[in-house]
C-alpha cells in the first residue's frame, strides 16, 4: 500500500509535485508528468467525455452490488477473458508467462482456472525491462505513471492508461454511496502530497466538494481543518486518524460528527477503531486498496467484513500455491481487471487475508473478504514521546535513488536505522538524502544512519515489516 495502498482519487491526482517530479526520472524513459501537463493533452471536450463516461461506470458500479453474485461473476469472468487476451497479445512478459506452463488465454474460463497461471512479484516486475511487462500497443507517453513501494518498501513504477483510471473513482462512488453519501457531501482528504488532487469546476459549485490537506503537514493543522471544514466524510491513513483522534482526546477537542471516516493503508485493529469511535462519534469503515489494483475492498456500514470489488478486481487467496477454502487465512493475490498499460494479472500485493462465504446483512451480493493481515506498521517514537505515522517515513525514502528495498528500524529514541539493498543510480547521494529527507520528518536531534545490506529482516512469522520501532507500543 502506498503506502503502498493509496487510495486513488482520480488520475489528476496521482500526480508527484515539481520538486518530486524533478527529482525522479525514471530510468531515462519519462520525468513525470505534471498534472497540468498532463491535463493539457487533453482538449475540454475529452475531458467533458470522460466525466460522463465516469458518470455511466458509477451507475453501472452502483447497479452491479445489487446483482446476484453469480450475475456480478459473469461481469468478472467477461473483463478478465479480455485483459488475459490482450496481456498475451501485447506483453512479451504475460505471453512467456503463459507459454511457460503450455497455457493460451482462451484455456481459463474460470477464475479458478487462474490458477494455472505463476504469480507475479513485484520484485519480478521491478527486474524486468519496462517493454517487457507493459503493453505494446499503447504509447506510455499518453499514460499516467504512479510509483509506490508500499508496505513492501520496495519502489516500482506503474503505467495506467485514462480508461484504467477512469474506473478508480466511480468504485470510490460506490463505496461512498454506501453511507448515504450525496453529492453535496464535502469530504476532507489527509494523504500524502503526491495525491494532492485538483479541484473541478463542480466543485467549486459545492458538488462533490472535497479539500485535500497534506498529511505532512502537523497533526495540529489536520484536527484545526476539521474543526473550520466539518467534513461530511474524512479519508486519511489509519496511523494518522489515530494520531489525530489521540490528540482530540488529550486535549478534550470536539468537532463536528463527519458521516463517515474511511481509513486506508493499515491494519486497523479493535483498539483503534474503538478510539476513532469515541473521538468522533463514529466507528471507522476500512477500504483495502493498493496503486496497482486501486480499490479491492471496503467495509459497508454493516461492517460484517470488507465487500471485494469483483467487478473490478479478482482476489484469490492461496497457501503454498493453491486456493485455501473460505475461512482460512492466505496470501491474497490480485488481478486488476482495469489493468491495459501495464497488466496485473495474479499480481501478489505482499498481504494476507481471509475469504468469507457468508452474505452480508446489507443485501449487497459483493462477496466477503473478513481481515487483512500484514499492513501492520509501528509508529515512531520521539523523546519527547511525539508519535509520528511511520508512513511519513516511508514518503521521505521511497523516491530516492539507489534503493531496491529498504527497512525503517528505529532503534533508540534517537536512532534510526535505514537498511537498504542498492540498486541502479546508487551514490553517496543517496545516503546522504536518506539522512536529510528522514530528518525533514523526526528533527535533527534524531540520528539516521542508512546501511547498505544483502537482505532485509523478516519477523518469526516470515512477515515482512517496512517500519519497526523498537520503542512501539502502538
Ligand atoms: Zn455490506
Amino acid at each position: 500500500m502506498c503506502c503502498g495502498k493509496h487510495t486513488t482519487v482520480d488520475e489528476n491526482s496521482l500526480f508527484r509535485s515539481d520538486q518530486m517530479s524533478r527529482e525522479i526520472p525514471f530510468r531515462g524513459y519519462f520525468r513525470l508528468r505534471r498534472e497540468k501537463e498532463f491535463r493539457a493533452t487533453f482538449s475540454r471536450e475529452e475531458n467533458m467525455k470522460r466525466q460522463i463516461r465516469q458518470f455511466f461506470l458509477v451507475r453501472e458500479l452502483l447497479k452491479n452490488q445489487w446483482l446476484k453474485t453469480s450475475q456480478i461473476q459473469d461481469i468478472q469472468q467477461k473483463k478478465l477473458h479480455k485483459l488475459l487476451h490482450h496481456a498475451y497479445t501485447n506483453v512479451p512478459y504475460y505471453r512467456q508467462l503463459f507459454d511457460s506452463v503450455g497455457v493460451k488465454p482462451g484455456d481459463i474460463q474460470t477464475v479458478s482456472d487462474l490458477s494455472v497461471l505463476p504469480i507475479t512479484t513485484k520484485s519480478t516486475l521491478r527486474e524486468l525491462p519496462l517493454n517487457q511487462i507493459t503493453a505494446q500497443n499503447i504509447d506510455l507517453k499518453t499514460c499516467i505513471k504512479d510509483r509506490t513501494s508500499g508496505s513492501t518498501g520496495m519502489p516500482l513504477n506503474f503505467f495506467f492508461t485514462r480508461d484504467d483510471m477512469d474506473i478508480r473513482s466511480p468504485v470510490e462512488i460506490r463505496m461512498l454511496a454506501s453511507v448515504g453519501y450525496k453529492a453535496t457531501d464535502s469530504t476532507l482528504a489527509i494523504i500524502d502530497d503526491r495525491h494532492l488532487g485538483t479541484t473541478y469546476w463542480f466543485q467549486r459549485l459545492g458538488i462533490l466538494r472535497r479539500e485535500y490537506i497534506s498529511i505532512l503537514s502537523p497533526v495540529e493543522e489536520h484536527i484545526k481543518r476539521i474543526q473550520t471544514m466539518k467534513p461530511d466524510i474524512i479519508w486519511t491513513l489509519t496511523s494518522n486518524i489515530v494520531l489525530i483522534a489521540s490528540r482530540m482526546q488529550a486535549d478534550n477537542i470536539r468537532v463536528t460528527r463527519p458521516k463517515a471516516i474511511y481509513t486506508i493503508g493499515e491494519f486497523l485493529d479493535p483498539n483503534r477503531r474503538r478510539l476513532i469511535a469515541s473521538v468522533f462519534g463514529v466507528a471507522p469503515l476500512d477500504q483495502y486498496s493498493s496503486t496497482e489494483c486501486g480499490g479491492i475492498a471496503w467495509e459497508c456500514s454493516a461492517r460484517m467484513g470488507y465487500h471485494i470489488n469483483i467487478d473490478t478486481v479478482v482476489v484469490e487467496c492461496i497457501n503454498n500455491g493453491k486456493h485455501v477454502q473460505s475461512g482460512e487465512s492466505g496470501e491474497l493475490i490480485v488481478t486488476n481487471l482495469h489493468s491495459y498499460a501495464m497488466p496485473f494479472i495474479r499480481y501478489s500485493v505482499g498481504d494476507r487475508g481471509i475469504l468469507s462465504d457468508k452474505m452480508c446483512s446489507c443485501g449487497r451480493n459483493l462477496p466477503l473478504m473478513m481481515a487483512i493481515e500484514g499492513r501492520s506498521v509501528d509508529f515512531i517514537v520521539l523523546e519527547n514521546g511525539k508519535r509520528i505515522s511511520p508512513y511519513l517515513l516511508t514518503c521521505a525514502i521511497e523516491d530516492i535513488p539507489g534503493i531496491v528495498r529498504y527497512q525503517i528500524i528505529q532503534e533508540a529514541a534517537k536512532q534510526i536505522t535505514v537498511n537498504f539493498i542498492k540498486g541502479d543510480g546508487f551514490s553517496p547521494e543517496t545516503l546522504r538524502k536518506i539522512q536529510t529527507q528522514c530528518q525533514g520528518v523526526v528533527g535533527k536531534d534524531v540520528e539516521i544512519k542508512p546501511v547498505v545490506v544483502e537482505s532485509l529482516v523478516h519477523d518469526k512469522s516470515g512477515k515482512f515489516r517496512v517500519v519497526i520501532s523498537k520503542l512501539a507500543t502502538n
